[in-house]
């Protein structure tokens, strides 16, 4: 699929913003956590507890907890690989 977020990150670079408007990314799911570990501030518990929240949500949505978290861990941000022209 492609996604219109990960469009985005991929023209202007980091997220000023966490999307929350395309869960079934799971690039954007990844980088949503990437976005309340790096850019919030907000009290380590808060942390944890948003994290753990995004993580089960994108879970939900069908998304392997391995997946979303070996991308998370990226030094880069998560962005879908834009597709290659054939
Ligand atoms: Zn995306």
């Amino acid at each position: 699929m492609t996604c219109p977020e990960c469009a985005t990150v991929r023209t202007h670079g980091s997220p000023g913003r966490v999307s929350v408007t395309c869960p079934k990314c799971l690039y954007c799911a990844a980088r949503r956590i990437q976005f309340i570990q790096r850019v919030m501030k907000v009290s380590k518990d808060t942390k944890v507890a948003k994290c753990r929240e995004a993580l089960q949500e994108a879970m939900d949505w069908g998304h392997a907890e391995t997946e979303i978290r070996r991308l998370a861990k990226l030094d880069a941000w998560a962005v879908e690989p834009a597709k290659k022209k054939s």
